[in-house]
């Protein structure tokens, strides 16, 4: 397939790509590097199946030649990141969705979307199964995000149903990985840097929100699957792991993993902060014979290694 996958510099973008390339198939990336870094793709520059494109998607897209498959992915993930580009957010699940869209008529391609287990907003249904509506706030700082997932859903669905391609829609879960960035202020690298600089670990609130973190290269088979299995015609599909820890878990865990001297702390809790959050993911095993294999403490080990030769070198 000619895939075009944009928000290829991203954290899940430059995984996805490398999987793709190694099973065969012709990648444009296309990225405007707001949040995502040259340095995660640069290994791939010069693959001879590999075409990097630096370019908003929020205008017009033009792409030369064939195109198979579009996965959107381009928008900031991180609460960090989206609230401090509210209207780009908006952007880009609206007037990106909507161009890549357009693109993926014209080429004849399929289309797989990037949502958010955000759709559900902070939820009354546990764990969340794809077919509950939500609990969105539509005015909250956090709408620019979760508002804006759901309105490039429903554009999804309303390309499929005029025009009948051949969308997917994937609900993804908090991932985590190789390839985050420090300083991105998700909870993940958040706390490895402050375990591996010894300071304080800051949990928002009292920690017992809850969060099911999927290892990078789970949610990368999930989302090939999902774009490349036949038979998922306008499917939506959780994609996540169902381990639901509590944050105040989850920073007892990198402490122990990295062997830390650091202290918890407290701190004030962000606006409409979910309280808890778990995917069903028995449509996923259903629909692509597909569940998470690395569990937490497996991935969170890979990952404080990574970050421990990229930002410390042999320091800590
Ligand atoms: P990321 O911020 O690392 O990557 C997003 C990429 O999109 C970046 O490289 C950024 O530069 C690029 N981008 C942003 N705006 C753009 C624009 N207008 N034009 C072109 N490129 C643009 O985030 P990620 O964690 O890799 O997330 C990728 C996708 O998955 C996002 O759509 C996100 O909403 C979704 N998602 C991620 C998670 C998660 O836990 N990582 C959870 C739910 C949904
Ligand atoms: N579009 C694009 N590149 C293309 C084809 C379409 O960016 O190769 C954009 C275009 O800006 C348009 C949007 O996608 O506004 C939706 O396209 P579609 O053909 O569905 O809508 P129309 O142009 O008929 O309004
Ligand atoms: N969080 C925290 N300390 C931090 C960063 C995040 O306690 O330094 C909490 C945050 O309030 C939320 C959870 O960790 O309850 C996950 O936050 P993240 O930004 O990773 O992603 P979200 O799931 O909210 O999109």
């Amino acid at each position: 397939m000619r895939v075009l996958i944009t928000g290829v510099a991203g954290f899940i973008g430059s995984h996805l790509c490398e999987k793709f390339l190694d099973e065969g198939h012709e990648v444009i990336g296309l990225d405007n590097f707001l949040t995502g870094s040259p340095d995660n793709i640069a290994h791939l520059f010069g693959h001879p199946r590999f075409k990097f494109i630096h370019y908003n998607v929020v205008n017009f897209l033009y792409v030369d030649g064939p195109i198979d498959l579009v996965v959107h992915l381009a928008c900031p993930a991180s609460p960090v990141d989206y609230l401090n580009n509210p209207i780009h957010t908006m952007k880009v699940n609206s007037l990106g969705t909507l161009n890549s869209l357009g693109l993926a008529k014209l080429k004849r391609a399929r289309y797989v979307f990037a949502s958010s287990s955000e759709v559900y907003g902070d939820p009354l249904v546990h764990p969340q199964r794809e077919d509950y509506w939500g609990n969105v706030n539509p005015i909250g700082p956090r709408s620019v995000y979760d508002e804006a997932k759901r309105f490039s859903e429903a554009m999804c669905m309303a390309y499929h149903r005029e025009h009948s391609l051949d969308v997917r829609i994937a609900r993804i879960f908090n991932t985590y990985g190789e390839r985050m960035r420090i300083g991105d202020g998700r909870v993940i690298p958040t706390f490895i840097q402050q375990a591996l600089e010894g300071k304080d670990i800051t949990i928002h609130s009292d920690g017992s929100q809850t969060r099911s973190f999927c290892y990078i290269s789970d949610m990368v088979e999930g989302l090939y699957k999902l774009s490349v299995e036949e038979g998922l015609v306008g499917e939506v599909v959780n994609l996540g792991n169902p381990q639901e820890v509590t944050i105040k878990q989850l920073a007892e865990i990198i402490i122990m993993l990295t062997g830390s001297k650091s202290r918890i702390t407290y701190t004030e809790g962000r606006v409409d902060d979910p309280r808890r959050r778990c995917p069903d993911i028995s449509k996923a095993r259903r629909l692509l014979g597909w569940e998470p294999k690395v569990d937490l403490e497996e991935g969170l080990l890979r990952t404080i290694e990574w970050f421990r030769r990229k930002c410390y070198g042999t320091l800590r």
